[in-house]
């Protein structure tokens, strides 16, 4: 089997540093390269600034240099919220985007970035990981922020599909920080998954997300699909280990 050379944006991210862990412990099938803000935390958080790329999805040539001789990409990058102010006593905190990082800007501008240098530069896959929700348009999320986060993202979605690069399209539900490879996944489509009296997704595990992401860059069953991704709890069921069978319930398009 080849050698695939990929690039995984937000590499620093809580997600992506588990992708590039997982890819990097496969040099029989992984080449990567790591698109980060900053090599400080590049350092930190991968531990080493090997096969690292500084760059700015705002920023198109930093993501032509970047991308160069890549076969796929794996978009990990994110608008991020954060708290507007000190907290104040017996007050919620509240949230917003830095100006110029709004979803629109990251989210939707950025991700054309990524997609088109990725177009430039013949790669042959994307696998591009965003949330849930996206099929309602007043979900709460939207109205974080004003940044109608879930409406920017479902909008890259399209972009990728409309792009004509092979994609693979995975929006997780509620992440948490458990450890992975313990539950079994569940894929949908259509917000299928929301627990409506609380109108929240089910929750899964970044590890899982990212054991996704790479079974999603060798399995070519993966390949043009789009779906939702949650687990169950560790003790209701087996943990999933047939990831081609578990693709091969997911189907094109949003
Ligand atoms: P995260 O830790 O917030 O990581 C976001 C990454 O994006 C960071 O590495 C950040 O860089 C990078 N980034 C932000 N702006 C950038 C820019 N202008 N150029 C380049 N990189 C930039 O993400 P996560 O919590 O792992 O989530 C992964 C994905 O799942 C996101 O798309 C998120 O929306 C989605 N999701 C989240 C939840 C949830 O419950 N939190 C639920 C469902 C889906 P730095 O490392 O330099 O900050």
């Amino acid at each position: 089997m080849a050698i695939q050379k990929v690039l995984v944006t937000g590499a620093t991210g809580q997600t992506g540093s588990i992708v590039v862990h997982k890819l990097r412990e496969r040099t029989d099938r992984f080449e990567v390269v790591c698109f980060a803000r900053s090599a400080e935390k590049a350092q930190e958080k991968l531990g080493s600034v090997d096969g690292v790329e500084i760059g700015d999805v705002m920023d198109r040539a930093s993501i032509d240099r970047a991308i160069a001789g890549c076969d796929a990409l794996v978009i990990l990058s994110s608008s991020v919220l954060v708290m507007k102010g000190p907290p104040q006593p017996g007050q919620r905190p509240e949230f917003e985007f830095l100006p110029g990082a709004y979803p629109e800007d990251i989210d939707y501008n950025g991700q054309r970035n990524l997609i088109d240098a990725a177009v430039a530069v013949g790669v042959q896959h994307i696998v591009q990981v965003g949330s849930m929700g996206g099929t309602d348009k007043n979900h709460y999320l939207n109205t974080l922020g004003n940044g109608n986060v879930l409406i920017w993202k479902r909008q890259a979605e399209q972009y990728l599909i409309d792009s004509g690069i092979h994609y693979t399209i995975v929006r997780a539900g509620g992440l948490i920080d458990e450890r992975g490879g313990h539950r079994e996944i569940l894929v949908g489509k259509d917000d299928s998954f929301f627990i409506p009296e609380q109108n929240m997704p089910h929750k899964l595990p970044r590890a899982d997300v990212a054991e996704v992401v790479v079974q999603a860059l060798l399995e070519p069953n993966a390949q043009n699909k789009a779906f939702d991704v949650v687990t169950r709890e560790e003790d209701e069921a087996l943990p999933t280990s047939d990831f081609a069978a578990l693709f091969a319930q997911t189907t094109p398009g949003l």
